[in-house]
Parts: C-alpha cells; structure tokens; sequence
C-alpha cells in the first residue's frame, strides 16, 4: 500500500460572523487511507470539507494536495484537481439516466453531439470499478439511496478522483447497504485513492477506518490511529474530557427494569431506520434520561413516543392500558407532553404574544370546538408566568421579545397548561444563560416532585447525571443500557456512550 501524503491542510482557519468555525486545524490524508473526521455537533467538520473542496475559501492556511499547492475556488476546481465529494443528499439529477449522472457536465462528443455510446460505456466502466450491478439507462430516481450512493461514488471516479470525501455517507442506509458501501470503500483504498470519511457511528470508525481525526469547537484535538485509541478514549476527545480506564466496571450495567408502577411504557418499540425495537418503562415521580453521542438515537426516540414518527413495531401503554399513538394530538390526549429541541424551528410562534404562545398546546387538546375563553387565557398565563418566573411586561407581547430562557419557559408552559402524566424535555436548557438553565433545572425536579414522568434528553452529560435518576443509553440507535444509583456518574454514562463493555 502506497503511504505518501495525499492530501496535507496546514494552519486552517475559518470565520464567520461572530464565530470562529476553524482555527489553526491541521488535517492529514494518506494515499491508501480511509481516514475518519470526527467532532460533535459544530465541531467544524462540514466547514473542513468546504473549504477542501473550494466551497469556501480559508482565512488562513495552506492546502498541499499531491505534492502541490492549491487554492481551490469551487468544487469544480477541487474536482479537477482530483478531489470529489459525495455528500448524504446525494446531489445528481433524478430526472436523468444513470449513465447521464455520472459523466454529467464532461460527457464524451463534439460540436453538441453527446457521443451516446462513449456516455454509456465509461460509466459502465465506472460502475464495474466499484462492482456494482445496475442498468446504466435507468432513470437514476427510481434507484433506492444506497445505490443513488453508489452511482455518485461511480461519477467520482470518473472524475479520477484521488480523494474521495464521503460526508456522513451512511446516514441513511441499512446495514447491508451500509455493509456494501465498506467494501467498495476498502477496494478503493486498496487502489491507492485517500478516502475522508464523516460519520457519527463509531461502530463504523471502528470497522472501517485506519486513522482518525478529531475537532473539537474549531480546534485540532489530534490525529491517531484507529486501532490505538479505545472508543472510551476517543469519546473522551470528542467530548474533551478526561477518562480513565482503570475505573471501568467490567460488568455492564444489568438492564433492570423498575419494579414501580410504569406511566408510560414500551415493548419491542421502534422504526426501522430510525431506532432499533426497544423495551422501557418510567413511571411517575421520576426522571429518566435518554443518553447517547449525536446520532445515537435519542431524538428519533423521543419522536416516536410522542406520535411524530410512526412505530412499525412492538406496543405502547400509557398509565398500564395499551395506547394508540399515531400522531402528536393521540399523544397528548393520553397525557404525553413533547418540548422538541428546536426551539426555533419547531417551537415558538415568533410574531405571536407570549399568551397566543402559551394556551397553543392546550387548545389543541381541546379541539377547534371548544376554544378557551379569553378571561381562562389570561388566568393561565398569570398563573404561569408567575409559577415559572417568566420575565415578560406581560402576556401580550410578542414572544420574540423575550431572552432565549423566557421563551424556553413559555414553551414548558404551554405543555404543563394540558396537564400531562408524561413530559418529553429535549435539550430544554440549549442555548440559555446559565441563571435560566439552574431554574429550568428546579423546575424539572419540582415537576418530578408533583409526580410527572419526565424524559430527559441533553448533550451535556453532567446535565443529565444532575437531574435523572436513571438514564437510558442509546448507541448507534439501540437502546444498549441502563444506569441508575451510584453507577450514575459521567464516567459510565461515558463508558455506555462509547460502547466499550462490547469492545
Ligand atoms: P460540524 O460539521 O462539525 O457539525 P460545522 O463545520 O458545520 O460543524 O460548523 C462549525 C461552526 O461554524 C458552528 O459553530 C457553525 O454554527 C458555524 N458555521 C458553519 N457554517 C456556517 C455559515 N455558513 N455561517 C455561519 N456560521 C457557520
Ligand atoms: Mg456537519
């Protein structure tokens, strides 16, 4: 296997307004390497790629790419140069025979004459490099994902790509497809093409991956070789903090289930694609964390307890009786309660009064035909602004107005007003100053304290060993443990995260 530097990026910084997205990153590809980009969530892998494949272009830094210097000022320089990107949405045109996708924009013929039959033999060519079987004439539409993939990955080489970027490739593909997407991956390095693969899924780190490198908010964390880093030590850097191995419990947390009376509970749960089959069980009075790194699954959770996404699997019960969940009104006329992590997107009515915001859930749960009475509304958000310190003239102002913490308030309110047994938070304490964070904090423990069920989901695990009393962990989108107790502490809710008790 040839080992020469393919691809070496020196100094790289990158700006935008009012956040420094890259500085100083230094990223080194090998002919012959699959090489993974790893970082939570804005760590700056995807700004890394743009810049390498001239999307952006860097504020400071060199780019040496086969032992030149180069400055690429859009993808198609970078593709010239032999870089070539596949990303998750795959970006060819649907409309258009599989054939046409992978020569598109340098097809074979002169004067405006496509040369038909040079078009269809160089992407069979192409396609026969990765072994894959498809009709080069079909329209590339009616192909599944995975082998939309295959035929991007296809019009890569045609480009005689020497790097070939594949960002978070797999996201969407089972795991045969994921399986067959590896072994066109190994042939390629085998070829001596230098691979970067972003993932969120360790296990695939793992399998397939001979060097790492990690960011972390813009920064360089480092750069190893996949076999020398445990999956606890390389979350410990994608996380940044220290762990120490030694205080690993061999055995993994026995997965007990609560002895006490369950208020919500599943059984052999789940959706394909989005979380494995899954049993568990919260009951009233307590706080129950979903853990995981990004991508493991927690949010798809979330969505299908409360009816977002539809369960292809398994039953659900509510308060012992077995429930019906297809759509978020099923869920909260059975007393569920979702407070979604985006709070933009998702959540607040921006040009709406803090009241019209308020009573939205509650009204909902009444239907059309029984709209609250203005003097109930004004009741309900005196009583909440109140209860829940929400700093705000009052209730007829718009919502927008208020600090991303009273807007976080007004939207916990707008659940507790219909009274639910069972409350989703995810990541309600994002992007809040820390003051609000503490009281959003109390008011989890009170609502635990009045006997709710609360599901917690957060990014920050200290966040998550403070308020639950057991957590849940989710890897690779499968409920793969439990910690309650004394084993509840961020070592081992780590420890879960990374998967190392398989390992
Ligand atoms: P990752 O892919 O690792 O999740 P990104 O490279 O997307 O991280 O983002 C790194 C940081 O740069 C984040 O703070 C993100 O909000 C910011 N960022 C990325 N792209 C832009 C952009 N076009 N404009 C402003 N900020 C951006
Ligand atoms: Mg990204």
């Amino acid at each position: 296997m040839s080992n020469h530097e393919l691809l070496e990026l020196r100094g790289i910084g990158k700006r935008f307004p009012g956040v420094v997205a890259l500085a100083g990153v230094d990223f080194t590809v090998r002919a012959g390497e699959i090489h993974a980009l790893l970082g939570e969530n804005g760590a700056g892998k995807s700004t890394l790629i743009k810049v390498l494949t001239g999307v952006y272009s860097a504020d400071e830094g060199k780019i040496r790419f086969d032992g030149k210097n180069i400055a690429p000022r859009a993808p198609k320089d970078a593709e010239l140069l032999g870089i070539s990107t596949v990303y998750q949405e795959v970006n060819l045109v649907p409309s258009l025979s599989v054939a046409e996708n992978i020569t598109l924009g340098r097809q074979p013929g002169a004067l405006g004459f496509l040369n038909w039959r040079a078009i269809r033999r160089r992407a069979k060519a192409a396609l026969a490099r990765l072994e894959v079987d498809v009709d080069v004439d079909v329209e590339l539409g009616s192909l599944s994902v995975a082998m939309q993939q295959m035929v991007a990955i296809a019009r890569a080489l045609d480009t005689q790509a020497k790097l070939l970027v594949l960002d978070e490739p797999t996201a969407s593909l089972d795991e045969k497809e994921v399986a067959e997407l590896f072994k066109v991956m190994r042939k390629l390095r085998g070829e001596g093409l230098g691979l970067v693969f972003v993932t969120h899924f360790l296990d695939q780190v793992y399998a397939v991956t001979d060097r790492l490198t990690v960011l972390r908010n813009g920064q360089l964390v480092g750069e190893y070789s996949t076999a020398e880093l445990t999956r606890l030590q390389l979350v410990g850097k994608m996380l940044g903090r220290e762990v120490h191995e030694t205080d690993f419990a061999a055995s993994a947390a026995a997965f007990t289930k609560q002895a006490t009376t369950s208020v919500l509970g599943v059984k052999n749960f789940g959706r394909r694609g989005a979380v494995a089959p899954m049993d568990l069980s919260i009951a009233a009075g307590e706080v129950v964390g979903l853990g995981g790194l990004l991508g493991s699954g927690r949010t798809e959770t979330a969505r299908l307890l409360f009816g977002i996404d539809q369960a292809d699997s398994g039953e659900l019960r509510v308060k012992g009786a077995s429930a019906k969940i297809r759509t978020p009104r099923d869920a909260v006329a059975q007393g569920l309660a979702f407070c979604s992590e985006d709070r933009k997107a998702e959540g607040i009515l921006p040009n709406l009064s803090v009241r019209e915001n308020l009573i939205l859930a509650l009204q909902g749960k009444r239907g059309a035909l029984r709209p609250l009475g203005r003097t109930e509304q004004e009741q309900l958000c005196e009583h909440y602004i109140r209860a829940l310190r929400i700093k705000t003239a009052d209730a007829e102002v718009p919502i927008k107005n208020l600090s991303g913490g009273n807007q976080q308030k007004v939207l916990l309110a707008r659940w507790l007003a219909t009274q639910p047994a069972i409350i989703i938070l995810d990541e309600p304490t994002r992007g809040i100053d820390i003051g609000a964070k503490q009281e959003i904090e109390q008011l989890i423990a009170k609502l635990r304290d009045d006997g709710l069920a609360v599901v917690f989901i957060s990014s920050e695990i200290e966040e998550v060993v403070r308020n639950c009393s057991r957590v849940l962990v989710l890897r690779e989108r499968k409920l793969t443990g439990e910690v309650t107790g004394a084993e509840l502490n961020t070592e081992r809710l780590m420890q879960l995260m990374a998967g190392t008790h398989e390992a």
